[in-house]
């Protein structure tokens, strides 16, 4: 193994997840499957045909250089939305090759209509408005510019959606601010409609949105995380379950990312581990040591806070994270011998390490690991 780390990508749980949502979802909904960041860290070229054989025909990127990855592997009939980055530059190339994209920037509107009549073909947009997360989206007044200038090129523009993003479903503190959201696309929706233009799509929700509020899912829904198994937090997988008669978690971890034990030591009583003050052993350690750091994507902030999976059993991350290795605790574990396998994420035995086992931290940061696992590590797919 040159690698010092490795990943398996199931396609059994991702046909279990598909299946699940489209269940959950119904046929009323389509679903947008989201596979920015090289599809959650999972690989595009290895997630995608996966997805697509279960019957979605919709992929999500965040940028046009993805959208052109999916491109090549999904059949031509196959929808794609690019929901944030294309430059200026790349805009005729992805109005000519068919891309849906998002519109929140009154520049990209105007360019979008001069190249459509270039090419004298639509451009497929999905409009964005602002409803209170504050980030992207047309604020009401350039909404109203926006649909003007739709109105007078509607041989340029198929307006393929109306859209905006939540600002954080996953989390009950939420609540009100989430409803408002919902409220405001509806109110948006009917202002379009009454101006003449019906979008194809309505759509707000990502995971989170989509499971515990029904009412966001308008007709289509962007699901991200889901897909690969795991929930977008703890408190997302409480609601669903609490709603439900069978006690078991319907999803299943699609990555297994391993790695094994390098070496093994002991660590005498009052010592610190690893560079600095921040772990000192209160009593003598058995430490195993584990060929990933921060340059493979497993992020800082899980010194002293992150778990792996060894002989199934749970283990701390203790010390810091260094640059390519992490050190930790296998005291409890009498059997762990240098080569046995690490996980970093996944199952092992009857264990679990998911996102958001470093119950702790943010979720985000759970989202942030997998995003960052790095590219050149080859994805392998298993049954
Ligand atoms: C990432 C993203 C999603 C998917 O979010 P999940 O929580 O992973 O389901 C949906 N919509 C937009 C605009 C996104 O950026």
């Amino acid at each position: 193994m040159s690698y010092s780390t490795q990943i398996h990508i199931s396609k059994s749980a991702i046909k279990n997840n598909i299946n699940f949502l489209q269940r959950h979802f119904k046929n009323k909904v389509r679903i947008s499957s989201v596979v920015k960041a090289n599809a959650y860290g999972h690989g595009i070229e290895q997630f995608v045909p996966e997805v697509e054989k279960c019957g979605i025909n919709h992929f999500s990127t965040f940028n046009f250089a993805e959208a052109k990855r999916v491109r090549k592997i999904v059949k031509d009939t196959t929808d794609i939305m690019i929901l944030g980055w294309v430059a200026p530059d790349d805009l005729k190339e992805a109005i000519q090759d068919g891309y849906e994209f998002f519109v929140f920037e009154m520049g990209r509107l105007t360019n979008a209509l001069k190249y459509a009549k270039e090419l004298n073909i639509k451009a497929k947009l999905h409009l964005e408005v602002e409803t209170g997360l504050n980030r992207t989206g047309f604020c009401h007044s350039e909404f109203l510019q926006a649909i003007e200038i739709i109105k007078a090129n509607r041989d340029y523009f198929e307006v393929k959606g109306l859209c905006s993003h939540l600002a954080g479903p996953e989390s009950i503190a939420n609540h009100v601010r989430v409803k408002s959201q919902i409220k405001k696309l509806k109110t948006y929706k009917e202002e379009i409609i009454s101006h003449g233009i019906t979008p194809e799509y309505c759509h707000i929700a990502c995971s989170a949105g989509a499971i515990s509020y029904p009412e966001a899912r308008f007709d289509l829904v962007r699901v991200g995380i889901m897909q690969y198994g795991f929930w977008s937090s703890k408190e997302t997988f409480l609601r669903f379950m609490s709603s439900r008669t069978k006690k078991h978690d319907p999803l299943k971890r699609v990555i297994c990312w391993k790695s094994q034990i390098m070496t093994i030591k002991e660590v005498k009583i009052g010592e610190f581990i690893s560079y600095g003050t921040s772990y000192v052993a209160f009593e003598p350690k058995i430490i195993a040591i584990v060929p990933i750091g921060y340059s493979n994507g497993y992020s800082r902030s899980l010194s002293n806070n992150g778990r792996v999976l060894i002989n199934g059993v749970p283990c701390s991350v203790v010390g810091l994270v260094n640059m390519n290795m992490i050190i930790v605790d296998v005291t409890h574990i009498f059997s762990a011998k240098v080569g046995d396998e690490v996980v970093i994420v996944g199952d092992q035995k009857n264990h679990t390490i998911t996102v958001d086992s470093f119950s702790e931290i943010s979720q985000q940061v759970n989202y942030e690991i997998l995003s960052r696992i790095p590219r050149e590590i080859p994805r392998v797919l298993v049954e």
